[in-house]
């Protein structure tokens, strides 16, 4: 693994954006009727009554979430109606805060429905999930493109220099109009229709890209009757490709594919062909000329979002897609992934070098291929690092790295306390609510944390809100981090991996991010960033894992008390540096792609994948032989069906920002209370509600720089 785990960020943010979207925009509509069933015997029919509005679990039933979200898209129908056909003249009062106030029913219901239907999945949830999603679609379309709705904030939008509005209420206001000018409201009839079209077939191709991508990845499986094929792999690995091979009803063991180029057990395996023969299942999975061949959907997708594009008014898809991003232009985000190339692809080779001489040492008589890497890079790691995952555990236990390290980062920082309330409804046995205090001893917000896997929890981890903060209506926030780490067995303690510590202080940044907000309007509230933003205050929390002064006050041993040794330290630290020329490379191959695909222009023709892929590549300095991108165009998920369209370079540029204000820190005195309240007055509680990139300038005094970010990764000169 390298400095952080992409995948889970990945899976954290996606959910945010597709599932968070009503929240996000807040307002949406098709005439809905289906209120039956829908009354005060209903747990969401009211605002909570309990602390904080927190949902009342004990009370609420897998039936209860269908008729309150139906009837909250119904009631916010009705309300964005009264708005749009109000005979009064539009003013920022009946309009634009009126529309802050709409559909106070669905965010309740619909909140906690996405919580439960992520981490607490049953067959009942899951139909409901099934059932509500294209509606929900379309109350918000419906929304986007009500004609008189966008009229009345047109005229508000032309003469909002004249209002008198304050900073806040005059970012809501372009915001808003943005929203809907990006959706196509500006558009004449004829183009609206055009659109809707594009929409549509835009998300025809999407669904079917992704359904033949899930067949291709499962018939991209490797299956083997000859143990001898998996020599390498432990008896638990060997065990459950036995038991992978059983539920597929297969003879022998099967391994497999995950959604990257590499593959895990590549890393294991000491029988050279097994390695290619997966390798190779994993770079064809969806070229393989047969059904689940994605070639034709992506030449299409790319095509059509560039004609989307041009119909908006944009030269390509990435112009319009960034124009509401803190990169804004494709050019920002190309020239900030292009002055990384150099360093990434120059220690990527140097490490390349270090793997050949390795092989030559061993008598390999071969040249480093691709599915050679992981292999002999553990090696390299284990000869370097030695790092023992079983000789760290103990100094890592759940409740410890809780309360002495990510609460007291928290507290030395921002001041926070934390008590745990045992009388808030929770939704399952292990989840665990906490009271969030200020400073001043004031409550502030509730946290819940839901740290251990389940069966029918989602992969990953993320933080998300079940009441969302504003001062507008009154409400303070409660918000949630999910995890699946490993669940002791009863009585015994709960111990991590630096990995799984890591990810705590990550997803409790997104819960500061969320619990410090000190905003008016719910939509520029906390998380309700962009993506190339969302990830900066999450991964700029991870950096105090391993501050000193922290580190030092978690990471002690369970059974003694004793803290860390200084040489079992010193390799965690060292090993964070361990490979990142490849990992970042392969990253950098991924976003550039991703920047190559929508940035054509409209008038280009059908693209052959292939050709356009090793052209790209080759152009952009990123074709390294043994060094593949994280994922090829043809299984692209992020960016073809996830809603990371020209968006896959925010896991680099927001790690900018990170480092970039660790950086800060460090060069300001670390972690002092007056740096934390400085950054917390000047960003973390700011959301959305000033231009991003003059935020972040604002407090940094100066242009983000990518120095400390090569620096953290170990990737300057001499390093
Ligand atoms: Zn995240």
């Amino acid at each position: 693994m390298g400095k952080r785990s992409f995948e889970t960020v990945g899976e954290a943010v996606i959910t945010f954006f597709l599932l968070g979207a009503v929240a996000m925009t807040n307002w949406a509509a098709k005439a809905q009727t289906a209120t039956a069933g829908f009354g005060p015997g209903n747990p969401f029919y009211a605002e909570s009554a309990l602390p904080f509005h927190a949902p009342p679990f004990d009370k609420i039933k897998d039936s209860d979430y269908q008729p309150a979200i139906d009837a909250g898209m119904a009631e916010q129908i009705a309300e964005v109606e009264a708005i749009a056909n109000s005979p009064e003249p539009p003013t920022f009062e009946n309009t634009i805060v009126a529309l802050e106030r709409s559909g106070q029913l669905l965010e309740r219901a619909n909140d906690a429905f996405n919580c439960v239907s992520q981490a607490n999945l049953d067959d009942e949830l899951q139909k409901v999930m099934e059932y509500e999603a294209p509606r929900l679609a379309a109350h918000q379309d419906a929304i986007n493109l009500n004609p008189k709705l966008f009229a009345r904030i047109k005229a508000i939008y032309q003469k909002r220099a004249s209002l008198g509005l304050d900073p806040e209420s005059l970012r809501l206001v372009e915001y808003d109009y943005q929203q809907f000018v990006k959706a196509g409201a500006n558009l004449s009839e004829a183009d609206k229709q055009k659109l809707k079209k594009l929409n549509e077939e835009e998300s025809t191709l999407e669904t079917t890209f992704m359904t033949k991508l899930q067949a291709a990845a499962k018939a991209g499986a490797y299956a083997t009757t000859d143990k001898a094929a998996l020599a390498g792999l432990s008896e638990g690995q060997i065990a459950s490709a036995a038991d992978a091979a059983k539920e597929h009803k297969q003879e022998g063991w099967l391994l497999p594919l995950q959604n990257t180029t590499q593959q895990p057990d590549l890393t294991f395996l000491s029988n050279r062909a097994t390695r290619e023969a997966i390798f190779e299942n994993s770079w064809n999975r969806a070229e393989r000329g047969d059904a689940n061949d994605t070639r034709s959907t992506i030449a299409r997708l790319a095509q059509l979002r560039a004609q989307k594009a041009a119909l908006l008014g944009y030269p390509n898809f990435a112009a319009w897609d960034l124009t509401d991003q803190m990169a804004k232009t494709p050019q920002a985000a190309i020239d900030f992934i292009d002055a990384l190339v150099p360093a990434a692809t120059a220690r990527a080779k140097r490490e390349g070098d270090d793997i050949q001489a390795l092989i030559d040492a061993q008598h390999g008589g071969f040249t480093l291929q691709p599915w050679d890497w992981e292999f002999y890079a553990e090696q390299v790691r284990k000869a370097k690092y030695d790092l023992d995952v079983a000789q760290v555990k103990p100094y890592f236990e759940l409740n410890n790295v809780l309360e002495n390290g990510v609460f007291y980062a928290a507290h030395e920082l921002y001041g926070l306390t934390f008590k745990e309330r045992h009388d808030i409804p929770v939704y399952q046995q292990d989840v665990r609510v906490f009271e969030v205090f200020d400073a001043d001893g004031k409550p502030m917000a509730l946290w819940y944390c839901d740290y251990f896997k389940r069966d029918n929890k989602n992969g990953g981890a993320w933080m998300d809100q079940l009441v969302s903060a504003s001062k507008l209506m009154n409400q303070r926030p409660v918000v949630f981090n999910v995890a699946n780490f490993e669940k002791p067995a009863p009585g015994q303690p709960a111990l991590l991996s630096f990995d799984d510590v890591t990810t705590m202080f990550h997803e409790f940044g997104h819960a500061l991010h969320g619990m410090l907000a000190d905003t008016e309007y719910p939509s520029l509230s906390g998380t309700q960033t962009p993506r190339d933003f969302v990830e900066f205050p999450s991964q700029f929390n991870e950096h105090w894992a391993s501050y000193p002064a922290v580190f030092d006050h978690y990471a002690k041993n369970y059974k003694t008390g004793e803290p860390m040794p200084a040489d079992l330290k010193a390799k965690i630290e060292k090993s964070k540096t361990f490979n990142q020329g490849y990992d970042m490379t392969e990253i950098l191959a991924a976003a550039r792609l991703d920047m190559c695909w929508h940035t054509l222009p409209a008038t280009a023709p059908l693209e052959n994948p292939d050709v356009f892929e090793t052209d790209a590549l080759q152009q952009t300095h990123l074709a390294l032989h043994a060094v593949p991108p994280r994922y090829r165009s043809s299984y692209f998920l992020h960016i073809w069906a996830n809603g990371y369209d020209a968006g896959y370079y925010a896991y680099l540029w927001t790690e900018m920002l990170d480092d970039d204000a660790f950086q800060w820190f460090l060069d300001h005195g670390g972690m002092t209370r007056a740096n934390g309240d400085r950054f917390r007055r000047m960003v973390l509680s700011r959301g959305n509600t000033e231009d991003l990139e003059k935020m972040y300038e604002t407090w940094l005094g100066g242009k983000p720089n990518i120095e400390p970010m090569l620096k953290f990764r170990g990737l300057k000169d001499g390093d």
